[in-house]
Parts: C-alpha cells; sequence; structure tokens
C-alpha cells in the first residue's frame, strides 16, 4: 500500500488525507498547533463571485468549479461523517454604502453578468425588504444567490472524523525539512528529530509553506486578519451573509445557524505577528454596526487572528513541484474553504493516480518559474 506523508493538518491538509484514504492509501498527517491554523479562524463565505477581481479571470474559473463540488462534497461528508458539514445555502447581499461604493458594486454586476453569472441590483428599499436588520446608511447592492457560506468548524470536525475512520493517522509535530534523495522527496524531518519516511510527502502547511528547507522557493507569505465573532442570543438574527463597502473599507458579516455572527476582517501585511488590536477591533465594530446596527447588541464572544497562506499572484500552487514525489496544495489565500473540495480531488488524483485534472494546470508552481 502506497504510503503519504501530508504536512499540515488545516482544511486543505485533511481533506486531502481523507480523499487519498478513500483511494486505499496508508495516509499520515504531521501537524502543528491546530489552534494556529487559518481553517478555525476563517468566515467560511463561499463566495466566488462577490470575492472575485476584475483581473483575475482563471482563478475565478476554479472557484466556481470548487462551489460546483460543493453539495455533493458535503452530502457524502455528512453521511460518512455523520456529522454536519456547515454548508448554509443562504445568498449574499453585497451592499454600498455610499454613491463610490455603489458604482463600484454595479461594475462589478456588469462584469459578473457580462461572463454568464447575472446579480441582480437591489434598491435600498429592496434589500431591507429582503433582509430587514440592514441599516439606513444601505445604498442598493448586490442579490448573489450562489454565494453560499460554510460553518468552517464544523467542516473541519466532520472531515477529521471521516479521515480518522478510514484510518487516517495525526502526528503532532512540526516539520522542520523536507528529506531528499536523488531529486526524490523520502520523508520529513520534525523539531524533535524524528525521520519520517513515506512514498509521497503532500505539502498542505498554509501561511507556513514557505518555510520548510525546500531546495526551491515556494512563494507564499502569510497577510494577517482580524476577525470577531458575535452572539445574537434572543436578538433578531442575520438572514444573508452581507458584504459592505462602506468609504472604500469593506466589512463582511458572516450568520451562522446558532445565531453567531463572523465579522471580518482586516488584510495587513504584518507577517505572523499574532496581536489582536484595538483600532482593528474598532473599526470591524464600527463597520458592521453601521451596516446592520443591531450587532451593537450582540455580544462579543471572541476575537481572533489568522493568517491567509498568499501568494504573489492571489491564486494556489497546486500539484507537482521539481522534487519527485513531493506535492503542493498551498496558497488558497482568501479561498481556502471555498477550494477545500477541488483541492482535495485535484491533489489526490495527482498523487494517487498521477492524473492532473486539467482545471489545475494553470495553477501549478511552474507558473513562477520565470
Ligand atoms: C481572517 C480570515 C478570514 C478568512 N475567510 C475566508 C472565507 O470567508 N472563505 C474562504 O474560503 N476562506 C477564508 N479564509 C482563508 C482560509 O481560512 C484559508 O485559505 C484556509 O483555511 C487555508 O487552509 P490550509 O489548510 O491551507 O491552512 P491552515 O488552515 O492555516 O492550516 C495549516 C496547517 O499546517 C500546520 N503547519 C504549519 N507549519 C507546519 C510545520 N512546519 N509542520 C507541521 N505542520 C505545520 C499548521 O499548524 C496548520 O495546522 C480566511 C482566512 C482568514 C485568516
Amino acid at each position: 500500500m502506497p504510503t503519504t506523508l501530508v504536512v499540515g493538518g488545516g482544511l486543505i491538509g485533511t481533506a486531502v488525507a481523507w480523499r487519498l484514504a478513500q483511494r486505499g492509501q496508508h495516509v499520515t498527517v504531521v501537524a502543528g498547533d491546530p489552534g494556529q491554523a487559518a481553517s478555525g479562524v476563517a468566515a467560511g463565505m463561499l463566495a466566488p463571485l462577490t470575492e472575485s477581481a476584475f483581473t483575475e479571470t482563471a482563478l475565478l474559473a476554479l472557484n466556481l468549479d470548487s462551489l460546483r463540488r460543493w453539495e455533493t462534497f458535503a452530502e457524502e461528508l455528512e453521511r460518512v461523517s455523520g456529522l454536519p458539514s456547515g454548508l448554509h445555502r443562504t445568498p449574499t447581499l453585497s451592499v454600498a454604502g455610499g454613491t463610490d461604493d455603489a458604482a463600484r458594486l454595479r461594475d462589478l454586476g456588469r462584469w459578473l453578468d457580462d461572463r454568464g453569472h447575472p446579480c441582480r441590483w437591489l434598491t435600498s428599499r429592496e434589500l431591507r425588504g429582503a433582509e430587514p436588520l440592514l441599516g439606513p446608511s444601505v445604498r442598493g447592492g448586490l442579490l448573489v444567490e450562489r454565494d453560499w457560506s460554510c460553518d468552517n468548524r464544523r467542516l473541519w470536525t466532520a472531515l477529521r472524523v471521516a479521515a480518522e475512520r478510514l484510518g487516517v493517522r495525526t502526528v503532532t509535530g512540526t516539520v522542520l525539512a523536507v528529506e531528499h534523495e536523488d531529486g526524490r522527496a523520502t520523508g520529513v524531518r520534525t523539531e524533535d528529530g524524528q525521520l519520517l519516511a513515506a512514498d509521497e510527502v503532500v505539502i498542505a502547511s498554509g501561511a507556513w509553506a514557505g518555510g520548510h528547507g525546500l531546495p526551491f522557493e515556494l512563494p507564499v507569505r502569510p497577510v494577517k486578519g482580524q476577525v470577531l465573532r458575535l452572539s445574537a442570543g434572543r436578538l433578531p438574527r442575520l438572514a444573508h451573509t452581507v458584504r459592505a463597502f462602506t468609504q472604500g473599507s469593506e466589512v463582511y458579516l458572516v450568520p451562522r445557524s446558532d445565531g453567531e455572527v463572523v465579522v471580518g476582517a482586516t488584510v495587513e501585511e504584518q507577517g505572523f505577528d499574532a496581536r489582536v488590536t484595538a483600532g482593528g477591533v474598532y473599526e470591524l465594530l464600527r463597520d458592521a454596526r453601521q451596516v446592520v446596527p443591531v450587532t451593537a447588541e450582540y455580544e462579543l464572544s471572541e476575537c481572533r487572528v489568522g493568517w491567509r497562506p498568499a501568494t504573489p499572484d492571489n491564486a494556489p500552487v497546486l500539484g507537482p513541484t521539481p522534487l519527485a514525489g513531493l506535492t503542493v496544495g498551498v496558497g488558497m489565500y482568501r479561498n481556502g474553504v471555498l477550494l477545500t473540495p477541488l483541492v482535495a480531488d485535484v491533489l489526490a488524483g495527482w498523487v494517487d493516480d498521477a492524473h492532473l485534472e486539467p482545471v489545475a494546470t494553470p495553477f501549478t508552481l511552474e507558473r513562477f518559474a520565470s
């Protein structure tokens, strides 16, 4: 039976491990502190359309492909784990706080329309009809039916259980280096001096992926995000994910089924700075209150920092590397929850069958070679 070591036990590492075990592989996940993983901090939007940028058409296609896999992925995961996947099929309202913000959103709507993804423009009155908790400052916005969300913490738990049921073993530890010989990866060396051998190694270590002493550059850096969790308690609850542009800055509010609302997020080039700052929290709460005033009455239950794994072109790095037997699934940046089903399928197909799905070919490491 082929043996595979997966470095990193976040959503990506766990989902890849599960898919590989389904193919009959003997899989071990080597994972550092789960409390640091972006997978437990993220807001969980599955938002290929409202996340898209005008220049990123290839990434939009990849993100949409992953969204198409979500329903069957979630159904299968729920069946085998016996747990909720966290998927919420609630639409997103992308709303504008000012005239400039509205112009920008209308541009995005037209751009998406031109690519076959029509979004409806709603006036402020129509928006408040759909989502009565929106405040009076909202000028109008897009209703995006297929930008959903997922409770990423539930998803992660279900994936761990599904992987364990198929025999995936987890070793707690920090990988210092990937061992290799004659151009082929042979295993990993951990901080406590263990040498773990394997036929294949998969790097899924999120924002830390650039630091495994590899004989080539893996251009991944951490982008800090501060994020808050509020509890509605007995107060009225949001029905939609709301993303709001107010005077150029963006805030999003993602409701969970239990009344929690995730409010995010700052975007900071601060390396692995772990501080929750007064300014970061203040701005998120201020913007959230402006868009959905009742949030000021909610309980503030959590303030966290996470690190998005970013690359120079904001797109992931998937598949082969210059070392035979070493595969990467890193750089998911702002879309790692959304991309989980696709990346798990793509990497399992590559590691187990040497088949790289065509949708992933623009996203290999080779694109940075020049
Ligand atoms: C504030 C914020 C909001 C976000 N919101 C969204 C969203 O709404 N929608 C969305 O799709 N995405 C979102 N993301 C992005 C998403 O969280 C990430 O892209 C995704 O979680 C990355 O998953 P991962 O498994 O690659 O990395 P991680 O979840 O970071 O996991 C990496 C794992 O590798 C381990 N590790 C690291 N180094 C080593 C080592 N040397 N040895 C062993 N193990 C190691 C870590 O301990 C960790 O377990 C958000 C991210 C942040 C920070």
